[in-house]
C-alpha cells in the first residue's frame, strides 16, 4: 500500500484528478492529515463517500505502532516505534515552557558507530522514508495535544546519510500546507557530513544545523567518532566556515561531556582554538547520558563548571544543556537497544 505522505499537494492533485476528482480535495486532505492529524481517510468528512474508500484502499496514512512508551517524571516522553518491516526506531517529546520540541529519528540503526552512542551499537538497517520521518511527526504532534512547536533530527541515524528524504521530510514539516513548522525551529544534526553540509548550504532553507563535535582534538575524536577519520577536524572546520559565510546562519557544536575522555582544560582550549575564529557559532554542552553498555559517565560538577567557564571567557557562546528524561533511558537508542538485545 502506498504512502500517500510521500506525495507532495501537486502530486496528490493530479492523483485525484485521474480518480475524476476535483484537485481541490487534495488541500483538503493535507489540512485534515498534517493540520488536524487525522490517521484515517474516514475522518475527512468533506470527502465524498466513494473517494474516502478508494483513498483507503490505495493508500495508508501511518504505518507506525507503537511498541513502548516511557513517561519521564519531567515530562519527557519517549516512544518506541515498529514500522511496517518491524524495524523499530524511536522518538521523544521533550516539553519545555513555551515550546515542545520533537526529537525525531532518520534511519534504523546507525553506520556511524560513535562509541558513546546506543543508536550505532547495533549496526545500520536501513533509511526511513519521507513519509516514515514525517509519521514520527505526526505522532508525536497528535501526542503532545498539538502542541508540538520545534522538531530536531536528533533521534536515530544520521540525517545527512539519508538527505533526499531528510529534506523531503524537512520541506513539508516546513510548508503551510504541511506541518507548518517555521524552518528556524527544525534542527539537523549531524556527525559532521562534510556533503551533506555543502548540499544543506545551497538549500535556501533557514533551517539550524548542529554539529556533533564532542572533541576538538582529531585522535580524541576519531576514537570516539570514527567519521573523524573520513572527515578530520581541519576539513569539517573549514566547511563549517564556508556554511556561515554562505548562509550567515549559526552552526551550534554539541559537545557531550564524558568523564576521562574529553573534559579537561586541554579539551577545552583546544575547543576555543578552533572556534574562536568561527562567526556564529555556539557551543552546547551535555553532561553525557550514562550507557552501561558503553561504559561512558558524566564528569562532575566542578569540571562542567570548569570547562564551561573556560569558553566563556574565551568569549564563546556556550549553554549547558538541561538533562532530561534521565529516568527513562533518553539517551540516543537506548529504548530501541532494550529490544533489540531481546
Ligand atoms: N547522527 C546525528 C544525529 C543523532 S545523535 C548526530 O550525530 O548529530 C543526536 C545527539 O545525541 C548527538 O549530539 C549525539 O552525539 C548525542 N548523544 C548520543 N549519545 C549520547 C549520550 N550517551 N549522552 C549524551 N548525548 C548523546
Amino acid at each position: 500500500m502506498q504512502d500517500i505522505k510521500e506525495l507532495s499537494l501537486k502530486e496528490l492533485e493530479d492523483k485525484l484528478f485521474s480518480l475524476g476528482n476535483p484537485k481541490y480535495y487534495a488541500r483538503d486532505i493535507f489540512r485534515w492529515i498534517y493540520q488536524k492529524g487525522a490517521l484515517d481517510f474516514n475522518r475527512i468528512s468533506s470527502l465524498p463517500a466513494t473517494l474516502r474508500e478508494k483513498l483507503s484502499a490505495e493508500f495508508r496514512i501511518t504505518g507506525l505502532t507503537l511498541a513502548d512508551k516511557q513517561v519521564s517524571s519531567d515530562r519527557t516522553v519517549k516512544f518506541l516505534f515498529e514500522l511496517v518491516d518491524k524495524n523499530r526506531v524511536e522518538a521523544v517529546i521533550i516539553p519545555a515552557p513555551g515550546r515542545v520540541t520533537g526529537c525525531i529519528s532518520s534511519q534504523a540503526g546507525c553506520k556511524f558507530a560513535c562509541n558513546f552512542c546506543a543508536s550505532g551499537l547495533k549496526g545500520f538497517k536501513r533509511n526511513l522514508s519521507a513519509g516514515e520521518i514525517l509519521e514520527q511527526v505526526l505522532y508525536l504532534k497528535n501526542a503532545s495535544g498539538g502542541k508540538l512547536t520545534h522538531i530536531v533530527f536528533m533521534g536515530t541515524g544520521e540525517p545527512l546519510d539519508n538527505y533526499d528524504n531528510v529534506l523531503k521530510a524537512v520541506r513539508l514539516i516546513n510548508s503551510p500546507q504541511g506541518f507548518n513548522i517555521g524552518a528556524r525551529r527544525i534542527t539537523i544534526s549531524t556527525c559532521g557530513i562534510i556533503p551533506g553540509i555543502k548540499r544543506l548550504q545551497d538549500e535556501d532553507l533557514q533551517i539550524e544545523l548542529s554539529i556533533s563535535l564532542h572533541s576538538a582534538q582529531d585522535k580524541v575524536r576519531s576514537r570516539l567518532m570514527p567519521v573523524n577519520n573520513k572527515y578530520p577536524l581541519g576539513e569539517l572546520m573549514k566547511c563549517c566556515r564556508e556554511y556561515t559565510a554562505k548562509t550567515n546562519r549559526q552552526i551550534t557544536f554539541e559537545y557531550i561531556l564524558i568523564r576521562d575522555l574529553n573534559a579537561d582544560l586541554a579539551a577545552a582550549q583546544s575547543l576555543a582554538a578552533w572556534l574562536k575564529d568561527l562567526k556564529l557559532a555556539k557551543i552546547n554542552l551535555i553532561p553525557a547520558n550514562a550507557v552501561a553498555e558503553l561504559k561512558i559517565s558524566p564528569p562532575g560538577r566542578a569540571q562542567i563548571n570548569t570547562f564551561k567557564t573556560y569558553l566563556s571567557k574565551a568569549g564563546l557562546t556556550v549553554t549547558l544543556r538541561r538533562e532530561r528524561g534521565q529516568d527513562i533511558s533518553a539517551a540516543c537508542g537506548q529504548l530501541r537497544l532494550k529490544y533489540e538485545k531481546n
